[in-house]
């Protein structure tokens, strides 16, 4: 057990039981109900795979509307000795399917209510309800056993991020690299069992990682904040206030709802908040600044890292004044990572130079599932390293060092952004948008300015049009915000789409 991040499970359920784990907008339950319905949940999940003649080790998606019964199914798939791959309930069942393809997972668990929806796609695998199953008893002995056989390097999840050819990738994390990267969260923040988190991400995105494991770990409770809160900032810091809240690691946007609808005028958060803790985009000065403006005593953290490397490689404890102008760095390496900074010749940046930021070390994903070709693309031997097999992830975030060491975030080296907190590459909805009859050339660029995905085209479907059309390709966030048209779509030297023209005209 202790090759797995159900040590910790185990551990605070047993020191304490009844101390609450996890709180949604429907109830709570606590570490000993945690396991125990996790267990019951794996007893069942072991029972349907062995039926059909599935590896334990196989994926099992989890289609649930957020709430703690996602944590609690994610436990239960641990404890079964497999991995478990979250699919958000507002994603179009085409995208659905493309995970299904690549995932080929032989169990979902579901609702009833949501189940129907899956009937529709080409899952098949077998069904468990999660209102049936949770209520079980649990059977140590089925499930001890095959929990004793996890080692380490076995995957604990895959999560799905955009894939520029239209196909998403499925990002595969091990046990090792969750542990090794929430023992450096919990030992850096000093996080105990008096903590109280307030979660904002999706368990679909990486950043929830934090939050998730943190808690377990140390006997934390954890807040699953209702997302409507998220629209109305007033709300959201009494949610804080009233239950006691102390930590919190949200993405930038979110953090930003907060400081430009000026809510700390309204409520005072001053001994409630402990850690402002942010990752997954730029944090700009300028709003983090109002944040520290009104709760000077917090602990504010810049992490930095794609899911590739299990949330975050990079973090800096603000510990100086900024202007609101100039960037707030993404610091140095967490515990137990090495950052390399290579620039186009594949060697480590001088001075001021800016390079591409690639990452060693442990936290590293073991590659995109069943994806080899992409996987062999971001992947790669480290090229600093002649004498043995070595791998590093190339990020494609261009970055450079600040004066006193510390790397500053400075763009992307290809078409992938960052829109309200969603990492989105630009060419999946422009594959989708091509998949339309009427289309013949199209592309999308980013207008940072405006937090704008603006769609170039060359023949006059509404806006309207294309939202009905493509919103059943992909989900509602990379559905472009505006729309233009030309006659003639401006070519480079090489006969492509000369997008710094295009750039010019947003
Ligand atoms: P994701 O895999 O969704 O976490 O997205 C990872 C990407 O988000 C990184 O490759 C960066 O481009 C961007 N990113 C993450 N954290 C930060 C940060 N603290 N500052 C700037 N960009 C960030």
């Amino acid at each position: 057990m202790k090759n797995s991040v159900l040590a910790w499970l185990e551990h605070t359920a047993k020191a304490m039981p009844d101390k609450v784990a996890i709180c949604d907008e429907r109830g709570s339950i606590t570490y000993g109900e945690y396991r125990n319905k996790s267990l019951a949940i794996a007893r069942q999940i072991i029972s349907v795979k062995r039926e059909m003649g599935m590896e334990l080790k196989s994926p099992v998606v989890v289609y649930l509307e957020k709430g703690l019964e996602v944590l609690v199914s994610f436990m239960g798939v641990a404890y079964s000795g497999g991995f478990y791959s979250p699919i958000d309930v507002d994603m179009p069942e085409s995208r659905i399917d493309k995970i299904l393809e690549i995932l080929q997972p032989s169990v979902v668990i579901t609702t009833k209510e949501l189940k129907s929806r899956f009937e529709e796609l080409s899952f098949q695998g077998n069904y468990l309800i999660y209102e049936e199953i949770e209520s079980e008893t649990c059977d140590e002995a089925v499930v001890s056993p095959v929990t004793e056989g996890i080692i380490d390097t076995d995957l604990l999840y895959v999560l799905f991020t955009s894939g520029s050819t239209g196909v998403p990738k499925g990002v595969s994390i091990n046990h090792r690299s969750v542990i090794d990267y929430i023992d450096w969260v919990t030992e850096t923040f000093e996080i105990s069992s008096e903590d109280k988190f307030g979660n904002q991400a999706p368990f679909y995105f990486d950043n929830s990682i934090l939050d998730i494991y943190s808690c377990m770990k140390t006997g934390a409770t954890l807040y699953i904040i209702p997302k409507k809160l998220f629209f109305q900032a007033v709300l959201l810091l009494n949610y804080i206030k009233d239950n006691g809240i102390n930590t919190i690691f949200w993405v930038p946007s979110a953090l930003i709802v907060v400081s430009k609808l000026k809510a700390f005028r309204n409520v005072d958060l001053t001994g409630t908040l402990k850690r402002v803790l942010f990752c997954g985009e730029v944090m700009p000065n300028k709003q983090l600044n109002i944040w520290r403006k009104y709760l000077p005593d917090v602990v504010y953290a810049n992490l930095y890292g794609p899911t590739e490397i299990t949330d975050a490689c990079t973090y800096y404890i603000v510990d100086r004044e900024f202007s609101d102008e100039e960037p707030l760095p993404i610091g140095i390496p967490m515990k137990n990572t090495e950052i390399l900074v290579l620039n186009e010749k594949d060697e480590l940046v001088k001075e001021d130079e800016v390079g591409e930021l690639c990452v060693r070390g442990t936290s590293l994903s073991m590659g995109y599932y069943n994806n080899p070709e992409k996987t062999r693309e971001a992947f790669v031997q480290n090229p600093l390293n002649k004498a043995v097999p070595e791998i590093i992830y190339r990020t494609g975030d261009l970055v450079k060092y600040n004066e006193f060491g510390e790397i500053i975030y400075l763009s992307r080296k290809d078409f992938q952004i960052k829109h309200l907190g969603h990492r989105i590459e630009l060419g999946e909805i422009e594959t989708a948008v091509s998949s339309l009859e009427e289309v013949t050339l199209c592309c999308c660029l980013y207008n940072e300015k405006r937090q704008e995905i603006v769609l170039f085209l060359d023949s006059d479907l509404s806006r309207e049009f294309i939202r009905e059309r493509i919103s059943e390709l992909v989900p509602d966030y990379m559905i472009p915000g505006k729309v233009k048209y030309l006659a003639d779509m401006p070519i480079n030297a090489n006969g492509k789409i000369d997008r710094v023209k295009l750039k010019e005209m947003l």
